[in-house]
């Protein structure tokens, strides 16, 4: 399942039209992917709108238009953004295509747990507004994970990080990950967690989403060798740093990993 990096690099594939005017659009009605919009209305307001703009947030995509027109994507399991040539013609799972002379613009969804959602109005939709700061932003600080973490105390902290209304965009790789960096078994109590822990919980995040973006997020090039992430799903995984092998189990309904040696 796409990241916060991951999606951030997704959103990008789209960059290449903007300014430019949506002159058809084809798209596969009555599809899940589609649930709860009007794909009707989606179709007469698009057409001969320019993409001025998009934004993430989390795991969560937004697509300006112009005169008032939105589109949110979220990619869910197997949800894919790209941009194709001008006589591109969907497949399948292409279930949503805006075309412009230079180009078009394709959202794939293999198993349809992503979403595509439209708003027409003034400002972004409602369902994007949300007060749950950014982990690349100032106001994600100490003080919130603190706070967030407080009120989750009954749960393991593997668990807490993947909620996204506190860790916005992050998910199982990324979770495991910083966990791994802080040194912190991912079972642990949340209420268990001494303020160093915490400190070391919040200097993790920052680092792995900073670095996430700068590699995942940027040109999908691999995170640095030493990262868990390459090793987290091979049958004899060891820790990179002392080479002990893995240990897997499952925490919220997700496979971790984690090294017995140098988390606790
Ligand atoms: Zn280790």
């Amino acid at each position: 399942m796409p990241e916060l990096a991951e999606v951030e690099w997704y959103r990008k594939q789209w960059d290449a039209g903007i300014g430019d005017e949506i002159v058809d659009l084809r798209l596969h009605t009555g599809e899940y992917v589609f649930r709860g919009t009007n794909t009707r209305r989606l179709r007469e307001n698009l057409v001969g709108r320019r993409l001025l703009k998009s934004v993430r947030r989390g795991k969560q995509m937004l697509f300006q238009f112009s005169r008032d027109n939105w589109l949110g994507i979220h990619l869910g399991m197997t949800g894919k953004t790209r941009s194709e040539s001008a006589n591109f013609w969907p497949a399948k799972y292409d279930h949503l295509v805006l075309h412009q002379r230079k180009r078009a613009l394709v959202f794939t969804d293999q198993r349809q747990l992503g979403r595509i959602r439209f708003h027409h109005g003034r400002t972004k939709p409602d369902w994007w507004k949300s007060g749950i700061p950014e982990i690349d932003s100032p106001a994600f600080n100490q003080k919130f994970v603190d706070e967030f973490l407080h009120r989750h105390r009954k749960a393991p902290i593997k668990a807490v990080l993947l909620m996204q209304n506190g860790f916005p965009g992050i998910g199982n790789w990324m979770a495991d990950e910083i966990l791994w960096r802080a040194k912190i078994l991912p079972s642990k109590g949340t209420a268990k967690l001494a303020a160093r822990e915490r400190a070391a919980i919040f200097r993790a995040t920052k680092f792995v989403v900073r670095k996430s973006l700068q590699t995942l997020g940027k040109d999908f090039s691999d995170p640095p060798r030493n990262w868990l992430i390459h090793q987290k799903w091979k049958r004899d995984g060891i820790c990179p740093r002392h080479h002990t092998s893995l240990r897997h189990t499952t925490i919220g309904g997700r496979t971790t990993a984690w090294c017995p040696r140098c988390q606790s």
